[in-house]
């Protein structure tokens, strides 16, 4: 069983691997470390990775690139609106709201969710990874760009699910950079010296992130973040494709602009002469033969002229660069290096932006191509029971303030250090969570409720999403108690390991009714404990819920398990939990305690119903389904093509080998030889006529058929090989 992570790019995915020897990225079936983020349909099958990619000028209309920033979203969503300006293919609304794309396939018309289009290609990833490491693959990480959001995230979730990818956790682009470049740095800092603080700048195809961490032996923690979801390579290209189709027409009247084709071999072009402009700063050249109308077009551009161009770009970059330092509240002196990933930082109009902004050269540490594999290969190893690695340390953070809001019930819920909005007829109350906080976490929040009711969540910073809503979640089978009081009842709100945002449980907290008539005194002598640090209860959660803390604040923090916190906010979480009750099948309680000064509480899970994003179960079974039966048209498909291909290379093989002076040339009789050339003819027509689209079988039962006659020939020629002396007699023979 292998462990592995995967770099979702937008334009190439890489695969890392966590090995006993290390961490390696693994090379596909081109013998290519990057696998392009392209799915293509034919007649008869889906073309996946490096094979679409490679035909996509010839079959435009039917190769899908560009939909990691399609997931989870609506067809009418500007951002949507605006990336198919560019898509050759077609891309329509599905009843639903959501995102169709139309290809031809199997001859038909059929429409894929940019989920299916990713599981598609994750399928292609698995596939690679499986035949390199020769195992299964299951458990996985995926990156995921750090400014996506709920809806984004449970996309790539079900897509995985579709795949058949078990994923131990969606990562942050920027944190799996920084998990490769921590986990092999000797030098870090003591736990207990000052952090030593690293920005990360991962500039790729279709935007660009930073990060700011800070390090210490053996953990990590995400400061803050500083994105820009429309800032890529891509528009670097887009704008020189854009200038050269002006000049191109002012001096051939040759308009690309309306002719797509035409503009995508531009766009390639383009981007070549980037690539060659981040190595050299002379004047270089542009050509596209048999460009439009069947002639050739050419231009010439020096880096100067492309930085002038491209400023818009490299303005956002440098905006983008500068909020981190206001983000996570950092100098430029209080950062140790500038560590750069991801394609497009070769450009180096972005290193002179980085050198301007943070007072240092960007530093080059880690493979810019494979560093977000990596990452996610060493967090898929330290989840996974497969391999061991050594352990570290990763605290993320969740980049926009989350904002929780409720129906007040007659003023009663937990003082929760809510906000009060008074609206015209109801009371709302909600509770924000500030941008950056530590994730994952969960939070506890107490409700006293009569009846079912609903939390909802919405981002409260501006995202780049079209809407703020998160999700609703219905408490329900909500009842009073038998004297018609209202019920305690404990949400968990959490940001899950994939940065997705939920509310994981509810619970009813009942008094046992023979420790109701203690519970006052009880809980007077549970606020005593608080004050002595030495009796200090385990800090760990019963039956889903966190113990009580009657007389403390209601709004109760637990820190994950998992995550290294501040060793200060690890005190006071020690210290809050002090004044907490043991629940009744809270087997750390401390026996030795006077049993009275307990209050025996239990707790009953309550049924919640979510209406957030992401598929439905129903949905994700029948795309699983559907994806299924795609997989086994490729199998078959390829088992077609490879009997075929193996049928053609025996009619070659054998009849190269039968001609004058070729090794069996001597080893069958004039006549038979000249009748079996024949027939090796005919089979050579028939493969290119009717004989290009017949089934598997066909083509091996005429391989078995031909095999009874060319065989035997090659066995006497092997017989007479293995003759003593047999090589002298060869040699005389020709
Ligand atoms: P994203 O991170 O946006 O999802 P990605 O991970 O697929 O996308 P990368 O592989 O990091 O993106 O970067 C690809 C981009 O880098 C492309 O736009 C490509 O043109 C650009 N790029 C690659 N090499 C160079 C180079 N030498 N000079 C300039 N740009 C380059
Ligand atoms: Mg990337």
């Amino acid at each position: 069983m292998s462990v592995i992570g995967i770099d979702f790019g937008n334009e190439s995915c890489y695969i890392g691997v966590a090995k006993a020897g290390g961490i390696e990225t693994i090379a596909n079936d081109y013998s290519l470390r990057g696998t392009p983020s392209c799915v293509a349909f034919s007649s008869k099958n889906r073309i996946l990775g490096v094979a679409a990619k490679n035909q996509m000028v010839t079959n435009m209309k039917n190769t899908v690139f560009g939909f990691k920033r399609m997931l989870g979203r609506k067809f009418t969503d500007p951002h949507v609106q605006k990336e198919l300006r560019h898509f050759p293919f077609k891309v329509e609304q599905r009843p639903d709201g959501g995102i169709g794309i139309r290809v031809n396939y199997l001859g038909e018309d059929n429409v894929f969710s940019p989920e299916q289009i990713t599981a598609m290609l994750f399928t292609k990833l698995k596939d690679i990874a499986a035949t390199a490491l020769q195992t299964q693959i299951n458990d996985c990480v995926i990156s995921v760009p750090s400014y996506f959001t709920n809806a984004e995230r449970n996309a790539l979730l079900d897509a995985a699910a579709i795949a058949g990818l078990n994923v131990l956790r969606l990562m942050n682009e920027t944190t799996a950079t920084a998990l490769a470049y921590g986990i092999y740095k000797q030098d870090l800092p003591a736990p207990e010296e000052k952090p030593r603080n690293v920005v990360f700048v991962d500039f790729g195809h279709s935007s660009l992130q930073v990060s700011a961490c800070s390090f210490n032996k053996g953990k990590l923690r995400v400061l803050a973040t500083a994105t820009d979801a429309h800032c890529g390579g891509r528009d670097i290209d887009m704008a020189l494709a854009e200038y050269f189709a002006q000049d191109i027409m002012t001096r051939l009247k040759l308009d690309a602009t309306k002719n797509q084709r035409a503009f995508f071999r531009l766009l390639q072009e383009v981007e070549k002469l980037k690539k060659q402009m981040s190595a050299n700063s002379t004047k270089l050249p542009l050509h596209v033969e048999c460009f439009m109308e069947e002639r050739d077009v050419s231009g010439e551009m020096h880096r100067a002229q492309m930085e002038e161009i491209c400023s818009d770009t490299f303005t956002r970059v440098e905006r983008t660069l500068r909020a981190i330092l206001h983000n996570a509240k950092l100098r430029p002196e209080d950062i140790n290096s500038v560590e750069i990933v991801g394609g497009s930082t070769r450009v180096p109009a972005v290193k002179g932006l980085i050198e301007q902004v943070f007072g240092k050269v960007a530093s080059t540490t880690l493979n810019q191509d494979e560093a977000v594999a990596r990452g996610c290969a060493l967090q898929c190893a330290m989840l996974s029971p497969a391999v061991r690695v050594r352990d570290f340390s990763v605290a993320d953070a969740q980049p926009y303030a989350v904002r929780l809001a409720w129906d007040a019930a007659r003023g009663e819920d937990g003082d929760m250090e809510v906000t009060i909005i008074h609206a015209a007829s109801t009371t709302a109350r909600l509770k924000v969570f500030p941008a950056f906080h530590q994730a994952p976490f969960s939070k506890m929040l107490t409700f006293y409720r009569k009846e079912p009711f609903s939390v909802s969540a919405y981002y409260s910073d501006q995202v780049p999403y079209p809407e703020s809503f998160i999700g609703q979640w219905f408490i329900k089978d909500v009842q009073p108690t038998p004297e018609g009081e209202s019920q305690k009842v404990k949400l968990k709100v959490r940001v899950n390991i994939h940065g997705i945002i939920t509310v994981a449980s509810a619970s009813l907290v009942e008094k046992k009714a023979d420790a109701q008539s203690d519970s006052v005194e009880m809980e007077n002598s549970a606020e005593n404990v608080s004050n002595n640090s030495n009796n200090q209860e385990a800090p760990m959660e019963t039956n889903g819920a966190a113990p009580e803390q009657p007389n403390g604040p209601e709004n109760q923090e637990v820190r994950e398990d998992d995550m290294a916190g501040e060793p200060q906010q690890k005190q006071s979480w020690t210290q809050r939990v002090g004044s907490w009750f043991s629940g009744e099948t809270d087997d750390k309680k401390d026996k030795s305690k006077d049993k009275s000064k307990k209050v025996l509480v239990k707790t009953v899970e309550l049924p919640i119903e979510a209406r957030t994003h992401g598929c439905s179960q129903t949905e994700l079974n029948s795309f699983q389904e559907q994806e299924g039966k795609m997989q086994a048209q490729d199998r078959q498909e390829k088992e077609r093509a490879d009997a075929r291909n193996a049928l053609e290379e025996y009619v070659y093989e054998l009849r190269g080998k039968l001609s004058e002076g070729e090794a069996l040339h001597d080893f069958v009789a004039a006549d038979q030889r000249t009748r079996l050339v024949a027939a090796l003819d005919a089979l050579e027509a028939w493969l290119y006529e009717e004989g290009e689209e017949q089934n598997r079988q066909v083509y091996s039962d005429k391989l078995a058929e031909l095999r009874t006659e060319g065989e035997p020939i090659k066995q006497r020629r092997l017989e007479f090989e293995l003759r003593p002396g047999a090589l002298d007699d060869y040699s005389l023979a020709i």
